[in-house]
C-alpha cells in the first residue's frame, strides 16, 4: 500500500488541460498480484483543482475524487483478458509509469462543464446583457436599429 501526496504543479498535461494547479493530490494505491501473476492496482484519488468555468472562464474550485483499478500487462493479447472491473495499463518491461497512471485517471475525473452560481460568476446574466449591445452596434453599423432609427427621424 501507498499512500501519498502527487505536487499538482508537476501534471503537465492536466494543467493543459484546465490551467495552473496548485497543491496536492491525494492517493492511495494498493498493490495485488492475481493468480495469472497480473499486477493490479487499486487505487483511490481526492484532489481540489482549479477547473475554468465555461462562462467567464476564471478558475473555480472543484474537488474530484476517484476510485479506481488497473490492471499491469504487457500485451494486448493480456489486455482483453482483464476482468471486466479493471482498466489494463500496457506498460514496457512492467514498468508503469505510476505518476503518469495517476495523472490519466485524474483527467478522467475531471467534469465535463462547470459553470459558477450565478452570483459568483464574473459574467452574470445582467452583464452578459448590457455588454453584448454595445459589441453588436459597433461590429453591425448595418444592424436593424439604426435603419429604424433613421425611419423614426422622418416621422
Ligand atoms: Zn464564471
Amino acid at each position: 500500500m501507498i499512500e501519498g501526496l502527487v505536487d499538482l504543479e508537476k501534471l503537465v498535461r492536466l494543467q493543459d488541460e484546465i490551467g495552473p494547479q496548485q497543491g496536492n493530490a491525494s492517493v492511495r494505491l494498493q498493490f495485488d498480484v492475481d493468480t495469472q501473476r497480473r499486477h493490479l492496482i487499486d487505487g483511490e484519488l481526492e484532489a481540489d483543482l482549479m477547473v475554468p468555468c465555461r462562462r467567464c472562464l476564471q478558475p473555480m474550485a472543484v474537488s474530484v475524487a476517484s476510485h479506481f483499478k488497473l490492471a499491469i500487462v504487457s500485451d494486448d493479447a493480456l489486455a482483453a483478458e482483464v476482468p471486466s472491473d479493471y482498466e489494463p495499463v500496457l506498460v514496457d518491461d512492467e514498468q508503469l509509469d505510476l505518476l503518469g497512471a495517476v495523472e490519466d485517471e485524474l483527467i478522467l475525473s475531471l467534469p465535463q462543464v462547470v459553470y459558477h452560481d450565478e452570483a459568483n460568476c464574473a459574467i452574470s446574466r445582467e452583464q452578459m446583457s448590457s455588454g453584448e449591445a454595445p459589441v453588436e452596434e459597433v461590429s453591425r453599423p448595418d444592424s436593424p436599429f439604426d435603419v429604424l432609427k433613421s425611419l423614426k427621424g422622418k416621422f
